[in-house]
């Protein structure tokens, strides 16, 4: 099974998180929002892919020196790539299937935080940018969010999960996708 090791970074006094995904023929990152030098420490070169689950500063202000670094493609919904005035990417699309380093990727766009968020889906977890936090979801107070939005995009998400899912957010510790569907009141009950 593919090890997701989570790289926890220091974006200016706050506590935000990227990934290294040790695909069976590469790395691939996700996310680069501070400390590029620790996210570069973490994944091994040639990189394979450079994901971005939002283009929210806490998660891309350390991106051009990561992609400098490691000439990887960046993958990014359009909506937030051209907001965030990314270039030279890779459109992601929502049911996209990427294999990148020999790992199946299935992208989901689950807006709500921002419009482009996507969730990434490998095996059985999910890389789930700021969709879901620890006992919360990602903020919609800010411009471009929508609470709408985001139910929407967890009842895309939540049908997915499996007792081992384990969900890795963009802030805070890695999550049971079961003990968040627990204790989380601000998921919706899932309905088969
Ligand atoms: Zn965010
Ligand atoms: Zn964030």
């Amino acid at each position: 099974m593919t090890e997701i090791e989570q790289i926890p970074l220091d974006f200016g006094g706050f506590g935000v998180n990227a990934y290294v995904i040790h695909a069976p023929d590469g790395d691939i990152i996700v996310d680069a929002g501070a400390e590029p030098e620790k996210i570069l420490a973490a994944a091994k070169q040639p990189v394979a892919a450079i994901l971005i689950t939002h283009n929210h500063a806490d998660h891309i202000s350390a991106l051009d020196e990561v992609r400098r670094e490691t000439g990887a493609p960046v993958y990014a919904h359009p909506t937030d790539a051209d907001g965030a005035e990314i270039e030279d990417y890779e459109p992601l699309s929502d049911g996209q299937e990427l294999t990148i380093a020999g790992e199946d990727i299935l992208v989901l766009h689950t807006p709500g935080h921002s419009p482009g968020s996507v969730t990434f889906v490998v095996g059985e977890d999910q890389v789930v940018g700021d969709l879901v936090l620890p006992g919360s979801v990602g903020r919609t107070d800010i411009s471009g969010a929508a609470w709408e939005e985001i139910e929407v995009s967890l009842r895309k998400v939540m049908p997915l999960w499996k007792p081992g899912t384990r969900l890795l957010a963009g802030h805070g510790p890695v999550l049971s996708a079961m003990e968040e569907m627990k204790n989380n009141p601000y998921l919706p009950p899932v309905f088969d």
